[in-house]
């Protein structure tokens, strides 16, 4: 069996979503094809309870602007500058916000208490990480990972893309090569389960 899925949910473009025996497939954003339910867009998942409906619905613009100081952010660092980090937000709240347009930005000063030299001590490209917003300009925000629910909470292995698991705090091991690398972690890393896979 797959998994349940819930309403308000993140799904991507070809995933499943249930069988017609238990939804009515919204024609504009599902199709069915030999009794199963897929999504046809990307978006969150909408259930209507009353009449079985299944649809997906594209994310809302309207809400995109809501980003507050103090929102509690996730996002991949897709740029690493001298002194700071780019992150492409994608969740704000808990809610997912596909492509939210916004980029947060993290400067070396507000990584962590403890000082740190290198940006590439604390985070590396592609890493997922958890943050709060400090700062609010246009479509651009300052994000602070200062404090122990904040920092990284999926990495991979810089060197071969491997899986790494922590050893100890800020210290992680690639379960295939053995690198051993540091990051500025959160301290749940390891163990979000949130989706984090877009
Ligand atoms: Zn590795």
């Amino acid at each position: 069996m797959t998994k349940n899925i819930k309403n308000g949910e993140y799904a991507s473009i070809g995933e499943r979503l249930g069988v017609v025996e238990e939804y009515l497939p919204d024609k504009n954003s599902t199709y069915a094809d030999k009794g199963v339910i897929y999504a046809t867009r990307s978006g969150r998942i909408h259930i209507d309870s009353h009449k079985k409906k299944i649809s997906v619905k594209e994310p809302d613009e309207s809400k995109r602007q809501n980003m507050k100081i103090g929102d509690i952010v996730i996002g991949i660092i897709n740029f690493i500058r001298k002194y700071s980090v780019g992150v492409q937000v994608y969740i704000i709240n808990n809610n997912v916000k596909f492509y939210s347009g916004y980029l947060g930005n993290v400067h070396v000063s507000q990584i962590s208490k403890n000082y740190v030299e290198k940006i590439e001590e604390a985070f590396q490209k592609s890493d997922i990480l958890r943050a709060k917003v400090s700062k609010l300009k246009y479509n651009e925000v300052d994000l602070v990972t200062d404090q122990p629910n904040l920092g990284v909470i999926s990495a991979d292995c810089s060197r071969c893309g491997g899986p790494l698991y922590l050893i100890k705090r800020d210290l992680l091991k690639c379960e295939i090569c053995e690198n051993v690398e540091k990051r500025k972690l959160a301290n749940d890393y390891g163990s979000v389960k949130t989706r984090l896979i877009f």
